[in-house]
């Protein structure tokens, strides 16, 4: 295992569509590695979630941070002991109901700024396992938002595409000053 580059705003992946992978290529070693430097490089950026375009892999998957009861990673910018990471592979999102929730975002490729998205806060998530098994839940919360988050990385999209008013983007150090009280507030980063 390594931990890879993550490659940031400019680079031609985070604007790009990723490709499938096939599924008789998932037990492949070359795949198997880039999971495990995936978990790997989340863990050492101290981020929630990581899809392979940030590595400058075009192809479709990532790993999120996921938790028993969602609950407890509300609003939380590093992952609880309580919480694991899982991968998805050739995912599909879909919401639940068209509600939207404004949260604060900040990626991994867009160091230091954070903004206000609206995501939805119920999504449905389809996908594969890393030894190729279906994958079939409704995750909602903190645990949705980072879903929606990376798997817009696969199709090309960033945050700050999403953002319906670029006024909130703002560097973390002048947000941590603003929100030193309150600390369930503190972004996602993905
Ligand atoms: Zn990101």
């Amino acid at each position: 295992m390594a931990v890879r580059d993550i490659v940031r705003l400019g680079h031609p992946a985070l604007r790009s569509t990723s490709e499938p992978v096939p599924r008789d290529e998932i037990a492949d070693s070359e795949l198997q590695e880039l999971i495990d430097d995936l978990l790997e490089t989340v863990r050492d950026a101290e981020g929630v979630g990581l899809a392979a375009p940030q590595v400058g892999v075009a192809q479709q998957l990532f790993v999120y941070e996921s938790a028993a009861d969602p609950a407890e990673l509300e609003g939380s910018p590093s992952a609880p002991e309580t919480s694991t990471l899982e991968v998805i592979i050739n995912p599909l999102v879909e919401p639940v109901s068209e509600d939207l929730e404004f949260d604060w975002e900040g990626c991994l490729s867009i160091p230091e700024l954070r903004g206000l998205v609206p995501r939805h806060p119920e999504v449905r998530l389809w996908g594969l396992d890393r030894h190729g098994n279906e994958v079939e839940k409704i995750l909602s919360g903190f645990t949705a938002r980072v879903v929606q988050h990376e798997y817009d990385h696969l199709h090309g999209v960033i945050y700050l595409d999403r953002m319906r008013d670029l006024r909130s983007l703002a560097y973390e150090d002048e947000l941590d000053d603003l929100m030193d009280a309150e600390e369930d507030e503190r972004p996602a980063v993905g």
